[in-house]
């Protein structure tokens, strides 16, 4: 096995390039702790993949993109499924990008055997490349495909921005498999975190193709592999990873299958929509809303058109959970046709498909951009702000009663692409430049706290926001140093916010851990107890590992600015959260009831006490020392 990390540093001004190595373990591990000691000296963009990656573990080949996030303003991990398989090819593990181009560039990478890799910043017509082809972020990736693909001697594979990267900071960065010299459907995204506009803010990159055909000595002997398994689940690797991902294929007890799929079967009364107006309904409305809107339709459309002729594939790199569901075109996860579903008063998949497709066009952070959406659409139906205002024509249809499914959602889906419109041509008083949480503030100042009332995210530092991953809990809104991931508890029952913090400390490392050796959390079943003893087996350094991991999370969290919650909305959601517990599921616990006791005397007070009760439980579970 490699005894070195190689980390390609790319200055984007001059051009210049060089190839550094690190030993493994001395003391970093991968991406995470070797990106956040690039980011602390250079404020660079790291991508990079996990020492697994090229592997016969299927899920190891996830890239990882990390720097100090525009939209977080903090430190932030982003990953995009598949795209380390390729990159693999390149011979090395990071690429480190530093300096900025004069005017906006592809960068080019390509390894044709040997040590040398082939690097060039290359000038790119960005306005005409986003005109063409398919638009935007898809008219971009042909763009390049069409100028450089022919360089390379396999199927490369192109990072790209869209026009979110631009007008926003929270542009993702996307990309999709290329087979047999075809660009597939299967749009992957690093979308959290706004490395879009970092990359093309900070380094006017908007595009990197990379390939070659590079052979590492990537552990590939199953024979030994199955051996760890079937000491530790008397299975091997093929069986312990088909039985975990079942969710993620299709899950025989929800008769569907996916993140889409699954969810939506099992949430019932648990189910926001109506940008969370949902969490003042009763429970008979929510569960009859998920009743007639989602299982009967939505859901039932997802199943026949997709799960029932098994419309599903891969990220790029071999895996038997084929968790990428699809129709046509378009790819389905659960967040982003949650956030640009349901939360925006869509119920129907066409109306999704178009409004999905239209943000991920402009290469928008899906989860955060519906949550904007959903507020605007708030604010539209409660005439906070008028269509003018935010350059659109109407407004949403944001009641249950008399709503038709097909014909409200394809309007509100409508709405929402013009609000989308509006974001990147900055329509009316529309600016997401410095992002949407300083924008709201500055219209509270204008127009009362009511405007920001509405607006559901995490708070960081001075202006850094997140909209949450969409599961009706507390741990979503959680006073972590990375949220909008999986780094903290998001689980459904009743957790004391004290135990909160401290277990969403303990899953942080856990996804840390997967995270720095390039793994996919949908193998997290097995991985999580599997990665020290193969670390252990290839490296003999599973001791060492563990320590830097818990050193590095300690490192992260060492920044951890979060915010009170900002709004009366994301206190609602907590207060509700627990007002449910107990109302819809009975539980009956004393601190459950002490704290809604607290709750109903006075909000905002109770408030700040369960978000610091939950700090705590982080703050002292993450020392040093
Ligand atoms: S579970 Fe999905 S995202 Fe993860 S490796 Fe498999 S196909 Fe890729």
């Amino acid at each position: 096995m490699d005894t070195h990390q190689r980390v390609l540093f790319v200055d984007a001004t001059s051009n210049f390039y060089r190839i550094d190595r690190f030993a493994v373990g001395q003391p970093f591990f991968g991406p995470i702790d070797l990106g956040l000691h690039l980011s602390g000296r250079f404020n660079s963009l790291n991508i990079g993949s996990g020492l697994l990656a090229g592997s016969i573990f299927p899920g190891s080949n996830r890239l990882i993109v990390t720097g100090f996030s525009p939209a977080w303003g903090g430190f932030y991990v982003s990953t995009m499924g598949g795209a380390a398989l390729v990159f693999d090819n390149l011979g090395i593990n990071i690429l480190t990008i530093v300096g900025r181009a004069p005017v906006p560039s592809v960068l080019y990478l390509n390894r044709r055997g040997g040590e040398h890799i082939e690097v060039e910043v290359r000038p790119l017509d960005l306005h005409q490349a986003w005109e063409s082809g398919g638009g935007g972020f898809y008219g971009l990736m042909q763009f390049v495909f069409e100028r450089y693909a022919d360089r390379y001697e396999s199927d490369p594979r192109i990072l790209c921005i869209g026009r979110a990267a631009a007008e926003t900071d929270f542009g993702a960065i996307g990309s999709a498999p290329i087979t047999d010299g075809q660009i597939t459907s299967t749009d992957t995204w690093a979308g959290r975190g706004g490395f879009g506009s970092k990359l093309l803010q900070q380094h006017n990159i908007c595009a990197i193709i990379y390939g070659g055909t590079f052979v590492d000595d990537d552990f590939r002997d199953r024979k030994v592999a199955d051996q760890w398994f079937v000491d530790r689940y008397e299975k091997r690797l093929k069986a312990v990873d088909f039985d975990a991902t079942t969710k993620y294929r299709f899950d025989p007890g929800f008769e569907t299958g996916g993140t889409l799929g699954v969810n939506y079967a099992k949430m019932g009364g648990r189910l926001l929509y109506f940008n969370y107006r949902s969490i003042y309904d009763s429970e008979e409305e929510r569960l009859q809303v998920h009743d007639q809107f989602i299982v009967k339709h939505y859901l039932q459309q997802f199943n026949r058109e997709t799960i029932e002729p098994k419309q599903q594939t891969t990220c790029g790199e071999p895996c038997a959970a084929v968790c990428k569901k699809l129709r046509d075109e378009y790819k389905k996860d659960y967040e982003p046709y949650q956030t640009m579903g349901p939360l925006v008063g869509v119920f129907d998949q066409r109306a999704a498909e178009r409004l999905n497709r239209h943000a991920d066009a402009y290469g928008f952070d899906a989860i955060s951009v519906g949550g904007v959406l959903s507020w605007m659409m708030e604010c539209l139906d409660s005439e906070v702000l008028s269509p003018v205002e935010l350059g659109v024509k109407g407004r949403p249809h944001f009641q249950i009663a008399g709503f038709d499914v097909v014909a409200d959602s394809a309007h509100n889906a409508d709405l929402g692409i013009e609000l989308l419109d509006s974001i990147i041509f900055r329509r009316g008083i529309v600016d997401l430049r410095q992002g949407a949480r300083k924008f709201a503030r500055h219209l509270a100042r204008s127009k009362g706290r009511q405007v920001l009332d509405s607006f559901v995210y995490t708070a960081f530092g001075r202006n850094g926001w997140m909209v949450p991953n969409q599961y009706w809990t507390p741990g979503v809104l959680a006073p972590m140093a990375v949220m909008g991931k999986y780094y903290n508890y998001y689980g459904f029952d009743f957790t004391p916010p004290r135990d909160l913090g401290r277990i969403s400390a303990g899953l942080m490392r856990n996804e840390l851990m997967l995270d720095n050796l390039g793994f996919c959390r949908f193998h997290r079943a097995w991985a999580e107890e599997m990665i020290p003893t193969i670390v252990e087996s290839l490296y003999g350094l599973k001791d060492k590992m563990l320590h830097e991991l818990t050193i590095t999370v300690n490192r992260i969290n060492s920044r951890n600015a979060s915010n009170l919650w900002e709004s009366e909305r994301s206190i609602d959601y907590v207060y509700t959260f627990l007002r449910r517990k107990r109302e819809v599921e009975g539980e009956h616990r004393a601190e459950l009831d002490s704290w809604i006791q607290q709750f109903e005397t006075n909000k905002r007070e109770a408030a700040v006490a369960y978000w610091y009760e939950i700090h705590k439980g982080i703050m002292e579970s993450l020392l040093e020392f």
